[in-house]
């Protein structure tokens, strides 16, 4: 069993707990980082990486894995130790003030505060419910698009009727061999410049709308797809060759452990103090998607700022009886670890 102590543990690599070891540094404070991924950037690296954000104060635009360099980049001078592939399970507070906690590969990790930044649990996509999908995961069968070229020349079919689905509906049509797009029906989740785009789309031939359809089965050999068979309401099946099939039906959030850890919740959010992002539990604080309060944003930058409370406020716990001299990074730069 490995066993670590330190100030504070970050449970959640997304981008918003990235940006809190780097505050947590500035204050000089030291930080671990736990995510259930093996990589660090949440959903920016797991749902939409080489997607342009447009909203990263000072970018006009970033995509979603150079903000994660970035922000990787701005927390390596604090030597962070991250610990990926594992979940955190089990939170305690010891006598001693100190919180212990485990995780799923029995890593133990002691510190004096706790920061949430899990976004939204130990995320993973909603699966239409297929006999034998499985054997297609990760061949034929994709709940991301990690790189657009591996699709290039290939009969791809897309199924739901939100932004993800509609997004590279566009994108990818531009390097597929054939692209269909599957929707049980005829309106669609998009902002309205989408789907004006896909209308375009649609109407030359590029893309393929397959709706009132819904996904009824996989056919093919040994993971590879071979074709789609959809199905109208009413039952009627047709079959689209394909290779690959991309279901974009969103995120199943899962609160996960957290919800045993007798954090005041709102139905999957941490309620937090806004001024503090502190949770009902004194010690642990809650940043990004997973906290809320009256009028969140559900916005990265919402999250940076975030974790900038968090850690000023944390820092009267981790140095207690120590004064607090406010800085700006200008006059402070940017403190050596010990
Ligand atoms: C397609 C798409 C486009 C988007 N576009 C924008 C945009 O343009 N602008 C914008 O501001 N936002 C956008 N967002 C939202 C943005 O991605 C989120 O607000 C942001 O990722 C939240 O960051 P986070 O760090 O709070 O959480 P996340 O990115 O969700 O990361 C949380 C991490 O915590 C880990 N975790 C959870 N529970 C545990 C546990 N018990 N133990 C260990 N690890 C755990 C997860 O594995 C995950 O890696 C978009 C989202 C999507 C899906």
């Amino acid at each position: 069993m490995q066993q670590f102590e330190t100030d504070i543990v970050i449970i959640g690599a997304g981008p918003v707990g990235l940006f809190a070891i780097f505050e947590a540094g500035m204050l000089k404070m030291k930080c671990h980082v736990v995510d259930a991924l093996d990589m660090a950037g949440g959903q920016c690296a797991a749902l939409y990486p080489e997607k342009p954000i447009y909203d990263i104060p000072a970018y006009p635009h970033i995509m979603a894995q150079e903000l994660v360099e970035k922000l990787k980049e701005q927390a390596a001078p604090f030597a962070p130790i991250y610990h990926f592939g594992q979940r955190v399970e089990k939170v305690e507070k010891l006598e001693t003030g100190d919180w212990r906690m485990e995780t799923s590969t029995g890593t133990v990790l002691r510190c004096k505060a706790i920061i949430i930044a899990a976004g939204c649990g130990a995320f993973g996509p909603n699966r239409p419910p297929l006999t034998g999908i499985e054997a297609y995961e990760g061949k034929s069968v994709f709940y991301m698009v990690a790189r657009r070229e591996d699709f290039r020349g290939k009969r791809v079919a897309i199924a739901g009727g939100g932004d993800s689905a509609v997004d590279w509906a566009i994108s990818l049509s531009e390097l597929t061999q054939k692209l269909y797009l599957i929707h049980r029906r005829d309106k669609f989740r998009c902002a309205p410049e989408s789907a004006s785009k896909l209308k375009a789309l649609a109407d030359s031939g590029k893309i393929e709308m397959v709706v009132p359809y819904q996904l009824h089965g996989l056919e093919g050999a040994n993971g590879t797809l071979s074709s789609v068979v959809v199905a109208t309401l009413e039952g009627a099946t047709k079959k689209l060759d394909a290779d690959i099939l991309l279901p974009f039906f969103g995120l199943a959030m899962e609160l996960g452990p957290i919800a045993q850890w007798g954090l005041n919740l709102d139905i999957n959010h941490i309620t937090v103090q806004q001024s503090t992002a502190q949770t009902s539990v004194p010690g642990i604080f809650a940043i990004g998607d997973i906290a809320t309060y009256e009028n969140k944003l559900k916005l990265i930058l919402s999250g940076f700022a975030e974790a900038a409370s968090a850690c000023h406020a944390a820092y009267k716990i981790v140095h207690p009886g120590e004064a607090f001299h406010f800085e700006y990074s200008t006059t402070s730069g940017v403190p050596k670890v010990a």
